[in-house]
């Protein structure tokens, strides 16, 4: 008996759908576009395949950033909630590995005219004059930011001031001295108020080393986390007036970061 169970025990372990909390939390996040995974491969609903590990192990930093596989992008886990932000440690920037064959998969190459069409203008806290601004429907980032906007709106007056006006959604560009396109590329991310924005590119680098530093107040960032966007703040790399659409991430997050 304890051989029969010993034998199904590797049995199982050599299935080729051994669950992955990480990709289970992709798929769940973006059920128009994926269907699931198989063994290496994260597979679309029209069939196509994309390699989940690269097999390429130790990745330097900036090559995680610069050719990540699907699995690299759980890589930094997501600290969900505002509840104890602190300055991020060195390198610590989750979210900010995105492989780009996913993304562009997904939400249309820019550079070929496939997002534009895909983009609707969503009211920006229209009670507070901040008019309109334009996103992806694609996953559903349109009706997401609405809800994160109607939010937003019960905040007291004072916080308007970091929200309008929005300082850009949509722009077809790579990211500041990098061959990467920026999620604002998919018009999946927004910027608040530009005023009270901190990048770290910005900051004054004394011996490659930066001081994060954020002026956005943690209630912005917690609406906009209830409805599936990450925050830049939460990044070493900081871009404090910077939201982006992740929602597998949070969900991760939620659930509990895989060890
Ligand atoms: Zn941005």
């Amino acid at each position: 008996m304890r051989g029969i169970v010993a034998a199904l025990v590797i049995l199982a372990g050599l299935g080729p759908a051994t669950a992955d909390p990480a990709l289970d939390a992709l798929v769940a996040a973006y059920p128009d576009h994926l269907a699931g995974y198989e063994k290496n491969d994260l597979v679309f609903r029209d069939g196509t395949r994309l390699p989940i590990d690269d097999g390429v192990r130790e990745k330097s930093f900036d090559r995680l950033l610069d050719d990540p596989d699907i699995e690299d992008q759980f890589a930094i886990p997501y600290p969900l909630g505002i509840a104890g932000v602190k300055p991020p440690a060195r390198n610590e920037d989750p979210g900010r590995i995105r492989n780009q064959a996913l993304f562009v998969k997904m939400y249309g190459d820019c550079r070929k005219g496939e997002v534009k069409g895909r983009m609707k203008a969503v009211a920006w806290l229209p009670g507070r004059g901040g008019g309109t601004v334009m996103v992806t429907t694609v996953n559903g980032v349109a009706d997401q930011l609405a809800k994160v906007s109607r939010d937003l709106e019960k905040l007291p007056q004072d916080m308007t001031r970091y929200l309008v006006p929005s300082s850009g959604t949509y722009n077809c560009r790579v990211i500041a001295g990098t061959k990467r396109l920026s999620v604002h590329a998919y018009g999946a991310a927004i910027d608040l108020n530009a005023k009270f924005g901190d990048y770290w590119q910005w900051a004054k680098a004394r011996d490659g080393i930066f001081a994060w530093k954020n002026r956005i107040p943690l209630e912005i960032v917690e609406v906009f986390e209830r409805h599936g966007f990450i925050w830049g703040g939460k990044w070493n790399h900081y871009d404090s007036f910077h939201f982006e659409y992740r929602p597998e991430l949070i969900a991760l997050a939620k659930r509990g970061w895989p060890k």
